[in-house]
């Protein structure tokens, strides 16, 4: 009998001791700390049961003083295994009604910007760094943010985007720590940030209050195309 031979017949002997024991013990039970469930599912699954769990916990949150003006709390949509993630600053008037992120006109926008780099809302996961609206519209507060922002690191350590874009100057400086940087200081660098690759470009909201930005935005998610498609 060769070497590789003799440990094989070893091991299926270990195997046997093992299994006859786990038979005296718990009889035909197979016992072991694995979910073997997971083993069945998909990373989507797996990670859309954890993004519905966490859910259940944003839902109820009152760790800052907006859980109190809002009408609903707004967690984030979209494919729970993306490998591209965009994140805005907070929910507006028609998000806090419906409950959903980027819906209004500046959802459509962002619709029709990402289908113009060949990317649908299905394929990617949006969120904000706040899950609840600031009334008014207001910026969000530092504190806020600080508050809210676990929700958020924890939405990325479940998808675990491989690209980031955010969207707007104070989802930039939030996600990137540079928080006495403009939009000019921000756009057009590539940061990594939680694992991904980050970059930053200007809100729809802001288009639509200012066309000009259009075409900084378009050159924006173009290089954002090329750094994802590589
Ligand atoms: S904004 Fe965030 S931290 Fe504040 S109540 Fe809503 S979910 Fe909680």
């Amino acid at each position: 009998m060769s070497s590789l031979q003799h440990k094989i017949s070893e091991l299926l002997d270990d195997l046997e001791d093992y299994f006859r024991n786990q038979r005296e013990l718990y009889g035909n039970d197979l016992y072991t700390e694995k979910d073997l469930d997971a083993i069945w599912k998909s990373p989507q699954e797996i990670k859309g049961r954890a993004l519905d769990d966490l859910y259940r916990e944003v839902h109820d949150c009152q760790r800052c003083g907006l859980a109190s003006k809002r009408k609903n709390v707004v967690f984030g949509d979209g494919n729970p295994d993306a490998c591209i993630m965009l994140i805005g600053e907070a929910p507006g008037r028609e998000e806090d009604i419906q409950g959903k992120v980027f819906v209004g006109d500046a959802g459509k926008l962002l619709t029709n910007i990402l289908a113009a780099i060949q990317l649908e809302r299905e394929d990617i996961y949006i969120t904000n760094i706040l899950k609840c609206r600031p009334p008014q519209n207001r910026d969000p507060q530092q504190d806020e943010q600080s508050l809210c922002s676990c929700h958020l690191f924890r939405q990325i350590e479940i998808i675990r985007p491989r690209f980031i874009l955010a969207l707007g100057r104070i989802a930039g400086q939030f996600l990137t720590g540079e928080s006495d940087s403009n939009m000019n200081e921000l756009r057009n660098r590539v940061f990594t940030v939680r694992g991904a690759q980050l970059m930053v470009t200007y809100h729809p909201a802001a288009l639509l209050r200012n066309t000009e930005l259009k075409r900084p935005t378009w050159e924006d998610v173009q290089k954002f195309q090329k750094l994802y498609e590589q």
